[in-house]
């Protein structure tokens, strides 16, 4: 395609092979030659160009985009406002390495991010490359500050694929398998699930956790309480109310650090800037990645300035941490999101996808659940009349919506769940033409 061409990406859905087509087919055979195994594709079709709620690839096919590289292009693909950004960087410098001569991008980026996370006290923040990297280091911040080593995760959690985030996150296949011995003191206590929780509200299911806590890691000896106030990969789990607030209030008396991992629920993705503002909790620190720098490789830890400056100068870093150009999308992002109203749009995003949903559910059983927030809502799928997974039929609606054009990924303990994490940037006519695809692909999948 030509620069033309990629300018003219009109916003609409356009199959003129099968999916994935010949030469994306062939790609694909060239990446089982090239690349290792361990690194899978949801949907094989090989992408050139992406804007508003499209994804167009070689074969010339427009897919519509439900997927968001995971939850990362929040704002758009290539949205005007990062590649200016990104582009006068570029042409600036690209690199100086902020430990050894610094810019003022990072500088920006940190006071932002004070800005704009929960919580009107005073904060610092460090940058960071990947999400896994800024959990690893919200767990060193916390052992510095509380001189203690335990850290608590909860079940379903997913917190990366580095050693310390795999022992992190909870399920084996394929995220830990094979790949320990794992990182020491790290302690696995059940979260809020509402659909499987029965009669175990908010408050019960904390009081539970809290216990498994108490006796078998002792209140002192926990450094860190970490959690996603919504489980991404885990299913989208929505806790019940007050779970969340009743383990902050928890870690306040118990001198624990609570870190909330927002790397997947943040950034206006939930219908308001941080997911843990659904709950009025305010972390100590926030883990923030993904939705932060349009696609640019950036993630961050920001916090409470007395935990923050607990280690030492030299302690926190890494050569690419904060790189000018992520930072530069980033600024963009944040200033798009505030200036295009996105957490209202995410929201809104959110209304119309529940209600469509929600009428698909009362008519088939197999619908179990339609939870999440905002832009970030999924569907559990059960043998009807159960809450027992059905991860085949998963897979098989996944793939015909994928056939039809749609990009849709998979999720959850039990791989029984569809998500849905459109970009902001989605035109209404794409997001009910996404919702129409998956209505008629549960009517042809018996
Ligand atoms: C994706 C994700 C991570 C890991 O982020 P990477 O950038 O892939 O290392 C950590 N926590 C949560 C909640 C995530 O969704």
């Amino acid at each position: 395609m030509t620069i033309t061409e990629l300018e003219a990406l009109t916003q609409e859905r356009r199959l003129v092979t099968a999916i994935p087509g010949p030469i994306s087919q062939q790609m694909q055979a060239r990446k089982d030659t090239a690349i290792a195994r361990g690194v899978g594709t949801t949907l094989p079709v090989y992408v050139v160009a992406a804007a508003g709620g499209v994804l167009a690839d070689v074969d010339g096919n427009q897919l519509i985009d439900f997927g968001s590289g995971i939850a990362v292009t929040t704002v758009g693909n290539s949205a005007p406002a990062v590649v200016d950004a990104v582009t006068q960087q570029v042409a600036a410098f690209t690199h100086t390495c902020f430990m050894v001569t610094p810019y003022e991008g990072y500088l920006r980026v940190a006071e932002e991010l004070n800005r704009i996370t929960p919580g009107d006290h005073d904060k610092r923040t460090v940058l960071f490359n990947s999400g896994a990297e800024a959990v690893e280091n919200a767990v060193k911040i916390a052992r510095a500050h509380t001189r203690r080593q335990a850290v608590v995760v909860f079940d379903h959690a997913y917190h990366g694929r580095t050693n310390l985030t795999m022992a992190m996150t909870a399920k084996n296949q394929p995220y830990k398998h094979g790949f320990g011995p794992f990182a020491g003191e790290v302690y696995r206590v059940p979260t809020s699930f509402p659909l499987r929780d029965g009669e175990i509200d908010g408050a019960a299911a904390a009081a539970r956790a809290i216990d498994l806590i108490e006796k078998q890691v002792g209140a002192d000896n926990v450094a860190a309480v970490v959690i996603e106030p919504i489980h991404g990969e885990g299913g989208f789990i929505v806790p019940a109310p007050g779970f969340l607030r009743d383990l902050q209030n928890w870690c306040t008396q118990a001198g624990a650090v609570f870190v909330a991992d927002e790397v997947q629920t943040g950034f206006a993705r939930t219908g308001a800037m941080f997911a843990c503002e659904h709950e009025d909790v305010v972390p100590d620190l926030i883990v923030t990645a993904k939705g932060i720098a349009g696609g640019l490789p950036l993630s961050a830890v920001t916090g409470r300035a007395e935990i923050m400056d607990a280690p030492n100068a030299g302690g926190l870093g890494g050569t690419y941490g904060g790189n000018p150009l992520a930072c530069a999308a980033a600024l963009a992002v944040i200033d798009t999101i505030e200036r295009e109203q996105l957490v209202a749009r995410a929201a809104q995003i959110g209304e119309t996808m529940i209600g469509r949903l929600t009428a698909m559910a009362a008519d088939d059983p197999r619908i179990g659940d339609v939870r999440g927030r905002g832009a970030m809502i999924a569907i559990e799928l059960v043998k009807p009349g159960t809450v027992e997974p059905d991860a085949d039929l998963t897979k098989r609606i996944a793939a015909a919506a994928h056939a039809k054009g749609l990009v849709v990924l998979t999720c959850g303990t039990y791989g029984n769940v569809l998500r849905f994490l459109p970009p902001l940037s989605m035109p209404d006519h794409l997001l009910a033409e996404g919702l129409d695809i998956l209505a008629e692909t549960f009517g042809e999948i018996r």
